[in-house]
């Protein structure tokens, strides 16, 4: 099966190495072309020279990009998506996007006959290395049945969560979760290190206890007691995701205080720490606020 992948990021990359090998014949695409074609040369697959390049031959072509916004961005013109897209195939989106930009593109794509799905991801870059991540499906059920060996290749759980648009709100809400998790866990600690407690000895606690979460298992337990922040997952990229929720409970009119706060947070968290900075490292801006790190 001839499969592009459109995006070698810190997901995008692991994710499809799983696909450079039978039964699938693999093309990427990045904007960086030297990102492409290093890629290319260790996993002996082909580089394209542009979105149409990697579309043409190929039955199903997958984006992971930051945002909707730039996977819209490649539909069109001489070098785009549509350029090179042939009837009849499948276009996966892996990129945590939004529902409305999704349905947008659907629709654009299904005026030439091809299909489409919104199918972001959650495992973290663990997870794609591992191919065990949970896959959330927006499209309908042939469609899934279509791109299930693809997904099958880096997801474990492929769900298929609704219409187009469906698989984006679930991790968007997904992901609103996580990042109030990590603004509670990072007040929580930082207090509890001011007011003398070790951080770590309390982590312990709560992970035996009923406020354990994944962020205190795993992401704090890892990652800050040790001081080791690796980059694997943007603050910015969970900022966009955060206020994707937020955005969401507010087209559909239902009140969510906490989503809105925790969108709001973030944004303050982003700009303070800067473009780079990890998703988990909101820590150091309440550390910063309360002059007391999160250690030993
Ligand atoms: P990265 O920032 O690591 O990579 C972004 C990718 O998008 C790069 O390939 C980049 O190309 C490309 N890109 C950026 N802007 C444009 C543009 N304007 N046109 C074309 N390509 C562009 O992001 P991630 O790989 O971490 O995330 C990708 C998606 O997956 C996001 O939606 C994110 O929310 C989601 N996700 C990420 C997870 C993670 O753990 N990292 C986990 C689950 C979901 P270039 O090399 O040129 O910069």
């Amino acid at each position: 099966m001839n499969v592009s992948f459109l995006g070698l990021g810190a997901i995008g990359a692991p994710m499809a190495r799983h696909l450079a090998k039978p039964p699938f014949a693999l093309t990427v695409w990045n904007r960086t072309t030297a990102r492409a074609t290093a890629f290319a040369a260790e996993s002996g697959v082909h580089a394209a020279g542009s979105p149409a390049d990697a579309a043409r031959g190929a039955a199903v072509v997958i984006t992971c990009l930051p945002t909707s916004r730039e996977v819209e961005a490649l539909i069109d013109g001489p070098d785009g998506l549509l350029a090179g897209l042939s009837d009849q195939s499948l276009m996966i989106d892996c990129t945590s996007g939004d529902p409305a930009t999704s349905r947008r593109i659907s629709t654009r794509l299904a005026e030439r006959g091809i299909s489409f799905m919104d199918a972001p991801v959650s495992g973290g870059v663990a997870g794609a290395q591992q191919g065990t991540l949970t896959v959330m499906c927006g499209g309908d059920a042939a469609t899934l049945e279509r791109a299930r060996p693809v997904l099958e290749a880096f997801g474990k759980k492929i769900v298929l969560c609704g219409p187009v648009g469906a698989g984006d709100a679930v991790k968007a809400v997904n992901q609103a979760l996580l990042g109030i998790h990590i603004w509670a866990l990072s007040e929580g600690l930082v207090a509890l290190s001011k007011g003398g407690v070790s951080p770590s000895l309390a982590l312990d606690v709560i992970n035996a206890s009923s406020g354990r979460s994944n962020v205190s298992q795993n992401l704090f337990t890892e990652r800050v007691i040790t001081r080791a922040f690796p980059r694997t997952f943007k603050l910015a990229l969970l900022e966009k995701d955060v206020t994707i929720a937020a955005e969401f409970a507010r087209e559909n009119r239902v009140p969510s205080p906490l989503t809105q706060v925790a969108a709001d947070l973030l944004r303050v968290a982003r700009g303070a720490l800067g473009e780079d900075a990890d998703h988990v490292e909101t820590v150091k801006l309440l550390e910063q606020w309360a002059a007391c790190e999160v250690t030993g």
